[in-house]
C-alpha cells in the first residue's frame, strides 16, 4: 500500500471507554494517526497525562473550575488549552483537524459535532445520541458539508462494513444484534428488584455508566435502531433487533435477494474505531483473533418488549418523529443518573419517559434551539418527577 498521510484526529471525550480506547489504536499505529485535541470534562488528570503522551495541538477542558490546572502544566509544554462549550465548538473547527472522533457521551456531544460538520470535518461518530436527538438536522448537514458520518458503533459498524460494494443495491432488513445485557430471562417482576450494582456489570462489554446501563434496559439498542435509521436511510420496520448473548455477530444486512451479510469479531471497540479511522483502507492489527472452538454455538432470541419497555418506546418516538425523540433521551439521561445514584429503580426508567413524553410540548418540525430548548425542559419535568425513596 502506498504511503497515506498520517490523519490529525481530534478526541472528544479523550478520557471516557471509546476516547481511551481511541488513544490505544492510535498508539499503536503513530504512522497512521496523530492527536490534535484532546477534549474531557473534568477528569483533569487524566487528560494531562494524555496530552503529555500524545502532544496535540490544544486540549479542552469542559470544566472552567479545572482550567488553571490543566494550563499550568500543559501551557510549559506549548499545548494551548482552553475551557467549556464554546471553545470545544471553535477548536473542531480548526484547519488542521482531519476526522473528529465525537466520543462524549450523551446530549452534551451534539453541539461540538455539528460545529465540526458545520467546517466539514470527517466524523467518526460513537457518539449516537447526537443522532437520536437530532438525526435529521445532522445527516442534512452533513451532506450538504460533503461530510462522512464513520460509525464507530460496533453494530453501525458492521452495517457499514457489509454495505461495502453494496452501496446501489436496495436493503431489505437489517438486524441490530444485541447481548440482552446482564438481565436477559428476567421478568418483569424479577426486574423490579434489581441493583446498580448488577446493572452496571454488563456480560460482554466494558463502557462507560450510561451506556452499561442503557444495555441493561435494552434502551441502548432502541437508541440505535434510531441511530440506523439516520445513518442507513431504513424505516423503523425494517429493522429488527435480535438478542445475540456471545456478541460476535455484531450485526447483519438483508439484500432484496434474502442474501444476508454479517460482520462477525470478538467484542473489542477498538475494532470499529479502527475501521472509521482507517476507512477506506484495513490497516493490520495485533488485536486478539476470534477462535471458532472457542464458541461451539452462536444463538439467537427475540427480544421481550414487555419486559424491556424502553426498547419499544424508542420504536414509538422514531415514528412519532418531531422533537419526540429528543425527548426520549433527556429523560433517559435523567433517569439513568437518578437510576444510578439509587434514587429510582429500575423499572421507573421507562415510566419516566413516557411520563415526560406524554408532558414535554410536541413539535413537529423541531430547530436547533427548539432542541435545545426541548432538551432542557424535559430535564426539568423529568427532574421534578424523580421520586425519590423507591429505589429497590
Ligand atoms: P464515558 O462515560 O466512558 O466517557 C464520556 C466522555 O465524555 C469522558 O471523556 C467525559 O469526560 C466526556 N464528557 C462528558 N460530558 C462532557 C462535556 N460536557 N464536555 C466535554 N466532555 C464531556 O462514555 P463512553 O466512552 O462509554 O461513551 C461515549 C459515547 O460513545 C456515548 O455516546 C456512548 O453511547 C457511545 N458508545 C460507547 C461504547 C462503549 O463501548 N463505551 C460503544 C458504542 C457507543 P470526563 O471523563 O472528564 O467526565
Ligand atoms: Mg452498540
Amino acid at each position: 500500500m502506498k504511503e497515506l498521510p498520517k490523519k490529525n484526529i481530534a478526541i472528544l471525550g479523550s478520557t471516557g471507554s471509546i476516547g481511551t480506547q481511541a488513544l490505544e489504536v492510535i498508539r499503536a499505529q503513530p504512522e497512521l494517526f496523530a492527536v490534535e485535541i484532546l477534549a474531557a470534562k473534568s477528569n483533569a488528570d487524566l487528560l494531562i497525562r494524555q496530552a503529555k503522551e500524545f502532544n496535540p495541538n490544544c486540549v479542552v477542558i469542559g470544566d472552567n473550575d479545572k482550567y488553571k490546572i490543566v494550563a499550568d502544566e500543559l501551557q510549559p509544554a506549548g499545548i494551548k488549552v482552553f475551557s467549556g462549550e464554546d471553545s470545544l465548538s471553535e477548536v473542531v473547527q480548526m484547519e488542521t483537524v482531519d476526522l473528529v472522533l465525537a466520543a462524549i457521551v450523551g446530549y452534551a456531544g451534539l453541539k461540538s459535532t455539528l460545529s465540526a460538520i458545520e467546517a466539514g470535518k470527517q466524523i467518526a461518530l460513537a457518539n449516537k445520541e447526537t443522532l437520536v436527538v437530532a438525526g435529521e438536522l445532522v445527516t442534512k448537514k452533513a451532506k450538504e458539508k460533503g461530510v462522512n458520518i464513520y460509525p464507530v458503533d460496533s453494530e453501525h459498524s458492521a452495517i457499514f462494513q457489509c454495505l461495502a460494494g453494496e452501496f446501489h443495491n436496495k436493503i431489505e432488513k437489517i438486524y441490530l444484534t444485541a447481548s440482552g445485557g446482564p438481565f436477559r430471562g428476567k421478568t418483569k417482576n424479577e426486574l423490579e428488584h434489581v441493583t446498580r450494582e448488577q446493572a452496571l456489570k454488563h456480560p460482554n462489554w466494558e463502557m462507560g455508566a450510561k451506556i452499561t446501563i442503557d444495555s441493561a434496559t435494552l434502551m441502548n439498542k432502541g437508541l440505535e435502531v434510531i441511530e440506523a435509521h439516520w445513518l442507513f436511510n431504513v424505516k423503523p420496520d425494517m429493522i429488527d433487533v435480535i438478542i445475540h448473548p456471545q456478541s460476535i455477530i455484531h450485526s447483519m444486512v438483508q439484500f432484496e435477494d434474502g442474501s444476508i451479510k454479517a460482520q462477525m469479531g470478538l467484542p473489542d471497540m477498538k475494532l470499529p474505531i479502527h475501521y472509521a479511522f482507517g476507512f477506506p483502507y484495513r490497516f493490520k492489527t495485533e488485536f486478539p483473533r476470534f477462535n471458532f472452538q472457542k464458541y461451539p454455538s452462536l444463538t439467537f432470541e427475540q427480544p421481550d418488549i414487555k419486559s424491556f419497555r424502553s426498547l419499544g418506546l424508542a420504536y414509538d418516538v422514531l415514528k412519532t418523529g418531531g422533537n419526540s425523540p429528543c425527548i426520549l433521551n433527556a429523560a433517559n439521561e435523567i433517569a439513568v443518573e437518578a437510576f444510578l445514584k439509587n434514587k429510582i429503580g429500575f423499572l421507573r426508567i421507562p415510566d419516566l419517559i413516557e411520563f415526560c413524553l406524554n408532558n414535554v410540548p410536541f413539535i413537529q418540525h423541531p430547530t436547533y434551539s427548539d432542541f435545545v430548548e426541548t432538551d432542557r425542559e424535559t430535564r426539568r419535568i423529568a427532574g421534578e418527577n424523580v421520586i425519590p425513596g423507591d429505589p429497590h
